[in-house]
């Protein structure tokens, strides 16, 4: 990245706290007036060893868990992230991730001023501007890009002519205020390309996507979620601490030996979009054996004499599934009725990830079907919906934009029968479908025009399948208006970027997390944004105050109702009901003291301040056993069960058989077909993806901590294969596909089969202006390409073939 002052102008100030082994990089001035910290938290004030440190309870950002953290503020400087251990969701763990959150604030690559853009799209070259000028130029435009007033105007006030798109976070609530207030129906979120299969399967099959207790489970089926380097609390820490000791079992599905499978009492190796086969050979097992809950089948499934014969019928035994997954018929068997010997304290571990394959939605409704048939549903052990503790409501602003256009998508004239009526997917979801949507939009297939876009906190030139694809769109793109903390591979495609502050320098919205083991937690801010960052309800604030006025202008120039309105009553009045700034006049802090006073009084709002962590009764419960060993809630007073033992659908029913579904053109039950089988053209490999305990996607990248433990992603190629490849360890291997190339080093490996590969998600970014992440390994989303899950248009990670070269 360029900027009209030379990098070490612009770096002045920085505090660049950073240790790269033992090397400390140089510290400009850790004391620095600037970053007096009132407003700021204050919890414990304690003696170390440089000499008085105040402690502030906070949370994690470094991955999505938000697990709660204690940071330690000596003379303003964040000198160290302890886990804080009365937030029963992270138990006292903070991961190393968590540890190396520190890096995120005093990373000196960090976007530092707002900027706009004077070099071609995509080049990276920008000019340091005030927050004024910035706000301006998304107004008004400059020579170089198009301003919000002159589309809005041209496009006669269609406020759907913004996308608004935002990856996951505390704050992206803030941010999503302020789409619902500007009046566009384009938002997209990180959903079709994380785990909206996940959570649709279950949420139509068993009303939610519940959680796995596997503190009290006795045998536990994790198939494609890899725990142990993908760490989710608090599963992570439950599954490897509280079972074995225990004598639970693990068996682990997955076509990789991971560290999951290393620690597991089982490991299968399966082939890649294979489980549905697998899941239904379990339930063919299960039915035919009559091994499952007679009883609460009876009272709670709807349609299982329809699914019981659909399954019997197709012949799903474990000798047809043998030869589809690859997994043994002995197995199946076995695990089928091991799983029901224990259950209902059984769990079907429902994963948390991307979608791998075409047929997700069906492997998630069958999973839910087969967890249900052992009764573990709502109850110790097996699944559970857990409870979710109230919050007050802060009120938003949703006026009406009437030239506003309903949602891009593009519709089917005539469709046929049975289809959805939609092109791209049967059903479209609140996140959207992002490739589909970004694809409509290259090939000119919008009912509208769409000229800019707002992205917050999300990295689509990395995340998103087919990279080529999307540099594209941003290309085409208008007015690009980015909002983040680093310089990351899509702000390199803004016109105007607002640097926002890390998770360390701001209070975001606070969160009621649900579960056994209910608590409400708030991130806290622990130092004041540095250089001229702000936390995104001040961008908010800030902008609103900018554009609200001149594009409530361009309302009254197309919208009859309003002119009518004003002649009726006053401006005045008609514009309070447009006015933008409404929703951000007060700062994140009051209104979480609002949402949590309201329901709980004043000793909770000191309490989250105090301790990040609120649930009633919390000062009774809540006891430290030892180090590593804390109740949060005694056992009697703990929500194994909140529906009775039963699905929380609208029916109280396990639903397997949908026909409404059948009207969209998708599969009423979970069915197999030939189009799901596994095929791997000669020459070419299955490409995998996965995560790394010490690296969270592109978003840590940067960070030098966490790369010194990981500076690079590598390709698993079976050892054999790279045997007769004359492939070594280390060597480049050029990744290709239809869509694009990656290049990163080989590793041989017995872990992965003969006809596929992997290699870590995240790497090989290509923005100059990111020191350590730059070029650092290979891109995944280089190469996998842009396959839309058939439901609801989710991208599907893994059913793109590859070949691989030594270069
Ligand atoms: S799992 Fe690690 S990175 Fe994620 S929130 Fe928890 S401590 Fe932070």
């Amino acid at each position: 990245m360029q900027v009209e002052v030379s990098r070490r102008k612009f770096l002045q100030g920085t505090v660049a706290m950073s240790v790269v082994g033992s090397t400390a990089l140089s510290v400009t001035n850790l004391l620095g007036n600037e970053h007096e910290s009132h407003g700021v938290a204050k919890s414990v004030t304690t003696k170390t060893g440089t000499g008085e440190a105040t402690e502030v309870a906070t949370l994690c950002e470094m991955c999505v868990n938000k697990c709660a953290a204690i940071a330690r503020v000596e003379n303003g400087v964040v000198t160290k992230l302890n886990p804080n251990p009365m937030f029963p969701k992270s138990k006292n763990m903070l991961c190393p991730r968590g540890n190396a959150g520190i890096q995120a604030l005093y990373d000196p690559d960090r976007l530092k001023s707002p900027m706009i853009r004077i070099g071609k799209k995509g080049e990276g070259k920008f000019k340091k501007v005030t927050w004024e000028e910035a706000y301006e130029a998304i107004l008004n435009g400059t020579d170089k890009f198009t301003g919000m007033a002159k589309i809005l105007d041209e496009e006669k006030d269609n406020r759907s002519a913004f996308l608004f798109c935002a990856g996951e976070g505390m704050a992206e609530h803030t941010f999503k205020t302020f789409y619902s207030a500007f009046g566009s129906s384009n938002w997209l979120n990180h959903a079709s390309l994380c785990l909206q299969t996940v959570i649709s399967g279950y949420g139509v099959t068993i009303g939610g996507y519940a959680s796995a207790d596997l503190e009290n489970a006795e045998y536990i089926i994790m198939a494609g979620a890899n725990r142990a380097e993908a760490i989710v609390t608090p599963d992570t820490m439950d599954i490897f601490k509280r079972t074995k000791g225990r004598g639970a079992k693990l068996i682990c599905i997955d076509p990789r030996f991971t560290n999951t499978a290393a620690k597991s009492d089982k490991w299968l190796a399966i082939n890649p979009g294979t489980d549905l086969a697998f899941v239904l050979a379990l339930t063919y097992v299960v039915i035919t054996e009559e091994l499952y809950n007679k009883e609460y089948v009876a009272e709670n499934f709807n349609g299982f004499e329809e699914y019981k014969k659909s399954v019997i019928d197709n012949k799903y035994t474990p000798e047809w599934a043998e030869k589809i997954t690859a997994i043994k018929a002995k197995d199946i068997y076995k695990i089928a009725r091991d799983f029901m010997a224990h259950a209902p304290k059984a769990v079907y571990y429902p994963g948390r990830r991307s979608t791998f394959s075409n047929n997700d939605f069906q492997l998630r409704r069958a999973m839910a079907i087969f967890q249900g048939l052992g009764g573990g549903i709502d109850t110790k052990g097996g699944l559970v919906f857990g409870k979710k503790l109230k919050l007050g409501k802060h009120a938003g602003l949703e006026p009406l934009y009437e030239r506003a256009e309903a949602r891009a998508v593009e519709k089917i004239k005539h469709p046929e029968k049975g289809h959805s009526g939609y092109s791209d997917c049967a059903v479209v979801s609140g996140g959207g479908s992002w490739i589909g949507w970004r694809n409509r939009f290259l090939e000119d297939r919008m009912p509208y025009k769409v000229r800019g876009m707002f992205v917050y906190k999300h990295n689509p030139m990395m995340n998103m399948p087919n990279r080529a694809k999307t540099a594209k769109m941003l290309e085409k793109m208008e007015l690009v208006v980015t909002i983040d903390t680093m310089p990351s591979d899509t702000v390199m495609y803004a016109d105007v970027v607002l640097p926002e502050a890390t998770y360390l320098e701001r209070t975001d919205p606070v969160k009621t997390f649900g579960g056994i083991e209910p608590s409400i937690a708030q991130r806290n801010k622990v130092v004041e944004p540095m250089f001229e960052t702000k936390p995104v309800m001040a961008i908010m604030k800030g902008l609103t105050e900018k554009i609200s006025k001149p594009i409530f202008e361009i309302t009254k120039k197309y919208d009859e109702d309003v002119q009518d309105e004003i002649t009726d009553s006053s401006e005045a009045e008609v514009y309070a009901e447009f006015d933008l700034t409404k929703p951000f006049e007060h700062s994140q802090e009051k209104v979480n003291e609002e949402m949590v006073k309201s329901v709980y009084g004043e000793e909770a709002v000191k309490t989250l301040k105090e301790h990040g962590v609120f649930y009633p009764n919390m000062e009774k419960y809540y006891t430290s056993i030892s180090v590593n060993e804390h109740q949060y809630y005694p056992e009697k007073e703990k929500y194994y069960s909140v529906n009775g033992g039963k699905p929380k659908t609208k029916n109280k029913k396990v639903e397997c058989n949908i026909p409404n579904l059948s009207t969209k053109g998708v599969d009423p039950m979970p069915i197999w077909r030939e189009s799901y089988n596994f095929k791997v053209p000669d020459g070419k490999f299955r490409l995998l993806t996965g995560r790394h305990a010490q690296f969270t996607q592109s978003g840590t990248s940067n960070n030098a901590m966490l790369r010194d433990l990981i500076m690079e992603n590598y390709i698993w190629i079976n050892r054999r294969v790279a045997n007769k490849k004359s492939i070594k360890f280390g060597d480049m291997i050029e990744v290709s596909s239809r869509v694009g190339k990656t290049r990163l080093k080989a590793y041989p490996t017995e872990k992965v089969g003969p006809n596929t590969v992997f290699f870590v998600h995240g790497f090989g970014e290509e923005s100059e202006a990111l020191t350590w992440a730059y070029k650092n390994g290979g891109n995944d989303n280089a190469v996998i390409e842009d396959i839309i899950e058939p439901v609801y248009g989710a991208a599907s990670m893994h059913e793109t073939n590859v070949e691989i070269r030594k270069v």
